[in-house]
C-alpha cells in the first residue's frame, strides 16, 4: 500500500496548471503598464468581488490579516476595547484585535458547526458584562473594558449562526466584523431577512484572505474587506494607504496594506472559476459523507446546519485517536492537517490573558479530535476512496486493539 501515489492535503499545482497561459498573459500585461500597486485592475477586482459577495463595496488589501485590522479600525474599534471572538480560529483573528489596541475576549463555539455559539455569546453579554456608567455600553467584568465588537469566524467555510449574533449586537449596540477568511461565497439563510446572505455581507464589514490555500487564493499574499457602509469603505481605503486620501496629505496614520495589481489580475482570473470550484468542493464533501458514514460512531463527520451553504474550505472529521490516524495516513502517503491543534486561549502568546484548560471545553475537545482530510476541487473520487478505505482500516485496527469500538458522543 505504501507505494501508492501521494494524495496531498492540498493541491495548488493542478489548479494553476489549467490557468497558466491566462495568468502569464496577465503578468505580461502588468509589465507593459508597470502599474503594480492599486489602479484599474485592483478596482476591477474590487467591483467583481463585491458583486460576488453581495456587498456594495470591496477594498483590496495586502492580506486577510490586514483586512481584519483595517475593518476593525474603520468600523470603530478603539484602543482599550474588548472584542469578542472564539478560541478555535487562526491566530490572525486575535492578532488583528490586539493590533488595533483592543483585547480579545473569548466565547466558546457550538460543537456541531465549530462556530460561535450564540447562546454562550448571550450568556457572556448578560452574565459576564455589566452596564457601564455611560448607558448603552457594556463593560466586561473580566477585563473591566468596554465590550464594543463581535468577530464571528466562518470556520472551514461554514457560516456562523448570524441571526442571533446580529440580534444581540443590535440589542447591545455592538459592531460586528465577520472573519470570512475561509468563507468566500458561503451563504447563510437569515430568517429575519428571509433570504440567503453571503458571508461578509451581514455584519458591518467582512474580512477575506486570498492566501494561496484559501478557496480563492492569489499567487502570493492578498486580502479584501467587504461592506455595505460607505464610510467604512472610505476609511479602509485610507488606512491601507498610510492614512492618505490624497498623496502626501495624511489625515491619520495608516499602514502599507495595499493590494498588488498583479495579484488582483490573478484573482480576477480565478474568481471566474470560484463558484464552480466551491460546487466541486461540495460534491467532494458529499462523497466523503457517503463513504465515511459507514464508520458509525467512530468518526464524527461535518454537517452543514440547515441555514448554511458551506463551501468546505476544509473537510474536518473528529476521531478519538487523532494522532495515530494522522501518522498512519502519512505512512500511506495521505496528507492531512489540524485546524487548529491548540485553541488560542491556551497558546503561549496569550498566557497574559490568564486562561486555563477547561475555560472553553468545546473548543478544547475539538482541538484534540479534529483531522482535516484532503480537500480541493481537483481531488478525485478514486483518491477519496483510498483515503476513506485507509481511515476505515485504521479505525477498526484501533478499535480491535482496544477490544471495543471507540465511541464518540456528539452532544
Ligand atoms: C487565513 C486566515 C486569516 C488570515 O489571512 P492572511 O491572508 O493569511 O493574513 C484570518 N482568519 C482566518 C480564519 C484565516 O483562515
Amino acid at each position: 500500500m505504501t507505494n501508492d501515489a501521494k494524495i496531498p492535503f492540498l493541491d495548488l499545482i493542478s489548479t494553476h496548471a489549467e490557468l497558466t497561459e491566462e495568468l502569464v498573459a496577465a503578468f505580461r500585461e502588468a509589465l507593459k503598464t508597470a502599474g503594480f500597486i492599486g489602479g484599474p485592475v485592483v478596482e476591477g477586482l474590487e467591483r467583481e468581488f463585491a458583486a460576488f459577495s453581495d456587498a456594495r463595496f470591496c477594498v483590496g488589501v495586502g492580506s486577510g490579516t490586514d483586512a481584519l485590522r483595517f475593518a476593525l479600525s474603520a468600523a470603530g474599534v478603539r484602543a482599550g476595547d474588548s472584542v469578542v471572538t472564539v478560541p478555535n480560529t487562526f491566530i490572525a483573528t486575535t492578532e488583528a484585535i490586539s493590533q488595533v489596541g483592543a483585547l480579545p475576549e473569548f466565547v466558546d463555539v457550538e460543537e456541531r458547526t465549530s462556530t460561535m455559539d450564540p447562546d454562550r455569546l448571550q450568556t457572556f453579554l448578560e452574565a459576564h458584562c455589566m452596564q457601564g456608567p455611560s448607558s448603552r455600553r457594556l463593560i466586561s467584568k473580566r477585563t473591566g473594558r468596554p465590550v464594543t465588537t463581535i468577530v464571528p469566524v466562518h470556520l472551514y467555510g461554514h457560516p456562523a449562526d448570524m441571526d442571533p449574533i446580529m440580534e444581540l449586537a443590535e440589542r447591545y449596540n455592538l459592531i460586528v466584523v465577520e472573519d470570512a477568511c475561509q468563507a468566500h461565497g458561503a451563504e447563510y439563510f437569515s430568517a429575519r431577512s428571509n433570504r440567503w446572505m453571503k458571508a461578509g455581507s451581514i455584519g458591518q464589514a467582512g474580512a477575506f484572505s486570498f492566501y494561496p490555500g484559501k478557496n480563492l487564493g492569489a499567487c502570493g499574499e492578498a486580502g479584501a474587506i467587504t461592506t455595505n457602509d460607505e464610510e467604512i469603505t472610505r476609511k479602509c481605503r485610507m488606512i491601507r494607504d498610510h492614512g492618505q486620501a490624497k498623496k502626501y496629505y495624511h489625515d491619520l496614520e495608516g499602514y502599507n496594506g495595499r493590494l498588488d495589481a498583479v495579484q488582483a489580475a490573478f484573482l480576477r482570473i480565478k474568481l471566474k472559476h470560484l463558484s464552480k470550484w466551491n460546487e466541486q468542493r461540495r460534491e467532494r464533501a458529499q462523497v466523503y459523507g457517503n463513504l465515511l458514514s459507514e464508520l458509525g460512531e467512530s468518526a464524527i463527520l461535518p454537517v452543514a446546519a440547515p441555514w448554511a451553504k458551506a463551501i468546505y474550505h476544509l473537510y474536518v472529521i473528529r476521531v478519538e485517536d487523532r494522532d495515530d490516524l494522522i501518522a498512519k495516513l502519512a505512512a500511506d502517503n495521505i496528507g492531512t492537517g489540524i485546524h487548529y491543534p491548540i485553541p488560542l486561549h491556551l497558546q503561549k502568546a496569550y498566557a497574559h490573558l490568564g486562561h486555563k484548560e477547561g475555560d472553553f471545553p468545546v473548543s478544547e475537545r475539538l482541538a484534540r479530535e479534529i483531522v482535516s482530510l484532503p480537500m480541493y476541487p481537483s481531488l478525485t473520487e478514486e483518491q477519496q476512496h483510498r483515503v476513506c478505505e485507509r481511515i476505515r482500516q485504521i479505525l477498526s485496527e484501533q478499535a480491535a486493539s482496544k477490544g471495543s469500538r471507540p465511541v464518540l458522543v456528539a452532544s
